[in-house]
């Protein structure tokens, strides 16, 4: 390498990334060129020792900073940075880049001792009404999940003296090389089963009933997921429960259709009504209102009740809520009432006349939110 390659190229991410990003990035690198892959291959090793000071540089914020004003020219002199790394500063990294849940692999950090396993994830269904959605609401719900049985003990895990890791030498192009697998007899925790009672499965788990009292915020919507942390089932060897995740259904209201925060409403109104004028009841999500329909009123009028959506989730305020004016027209009419009609229908007021004023639907809509 005759030049100094950008670190962010090396990486392949932008000069904005986040620092998970960059971990990200990084692990992808170090799992491509990782030397057990890539045995007697050279240039794997340049690539994996360039993605490896790479990130020694970007994910510390203080030598990012410096590298982000100064280039390669501020980590160190001509040089570059202090001459790259050596593989036991690399592998030491890997503690931190693939962390606990790195497991079964071969690339496990040189450091750390048993770790702490993780419960699955229990999934939940929960069915909403919209105005349960309006106000928030507070639900007790019946799960079925997996808890530590009791009188459960532990000892310590003999494949691996409970450390949770199997230590593995392979010869490789550089030499001896110690890589570590997570154990597979106790999946890392360190820990097997001492006694347990005859119900609990092979983790010392068993089944059980358990209601969740949750409170859902309002302005949800169908398909989200709420996490709450700890409450799935319990981590197998005495290890931490996963969590819960409720997946919001929402049923579909009789008459208000949801548009994001908005909802809409489509009201019938009586053609006399639309002529002389009226009140009519309509519903909201806080029960029922009342609109006023001006005298002259056409079909196709929209009506923008503001604050009368749904609340913004984690936000400020609420959508609104559109009454679109239908004008109904009966479909049969009695002789007198006919008689009525034909009445009016030579009248010139009937006769369709429409101004400036009454606009198209898609210029009503599109005026509504100018
Ligand atoms: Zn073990």
């Amino acid at each position: 390498m005759s030049e100094k390659r950008d670190y962010y190229e090396v990486l392949g991410v932008a000069r904005g990334a986040s620092d998970a990003e960059i971990k990200k990035a990084y692990r992808k690198l170090a799992l491509k060129y990782h030397p057990d892959k890539n045995q007697g291959d050279p240039a794997a090793e340049e690539k994996f020792k360039e993605a490896a000071e790479a990130y020694e540089v970007l994910s510390d914020s203080e030598k990012r900073s410096r590298y982000d004003q100064f280039g390669h020219a501020g980590m160190g002199g001509a040089g570059g940075y202090g001459g790259g790394m050596n593989m036991d500063d690399i592998f030491s990294q890997f503690g931190d880049i693939f962390g606990g849940a790195f497991g079964g692999g071969s690339f496990g950090g040189s450091r750390g001792g048993p770790r702490v396993v993780k419960g699955t994830n229990l999934r939940v269904k929960m069915k909403l009404t919209l105005q349960e959605i309006a106000e928030g609401v507070h639900k007790k719900i019946k799960v079925n999940k997996l808890v530590n049985a009791s009188g459960v003990t532990f000892k310590s895990c003999s494949a691996c003296n409970g450390t949770g890791r199997i230590t593995r030498v392979s010869q490789t192009f550089l030499g001896a090389m110690q890589t570590q697998t997570t154990c597979n007899v106790c999946k890392g925790a360190g820990k097997m089963i001492d006694k347990k009672p005859a119900d609990a499965d092979a983790n010392g788990l068993v089944r059980q009933e358990e209601v969740i009292e949750l409170d859902i915020p309002a302005g949800v919507m169908d398909g989200m997921q709420l996490s709450v942390t700890g409450k799935g089932n319990a981590g197998p060897f005495d290890g931490i429960p996963g969590d819960l995740i409720v997946v919001v259904e929402e049923i579909p209201d009789e008459n208000l259709r949801r548009d994001g925060d908005h909802l809409h409403y489509d009201a019938y109104v009586n053609f006399v009504d639309a002529v002389l004028g009226s009140s009519i009841e309509i519903p909201t999500v806080s029960g029922k209102a009342k609109i006023k329909i001006e005298p002259g009123t056409q079909s196709g009028k929209l009506l923008r009740l503001k604050g009368k959506g749904l609340p913004v989730l984690q936000g400020y305020g609420s959508g609104d809520l559109f009454v679109h004016i239908n004008v109904w027209t009966p479909k049969k009419v009695s002789s007198e009432e006919k008689e009525l009609l034909e009445k009016l229908r030579k009248s010139p007021n009937f006769e369709p006349k429409p101004d400036h004023n009454d606009k198209g639907f898609f210029q009503r809509m599109k005026d509504m939110f100018h």
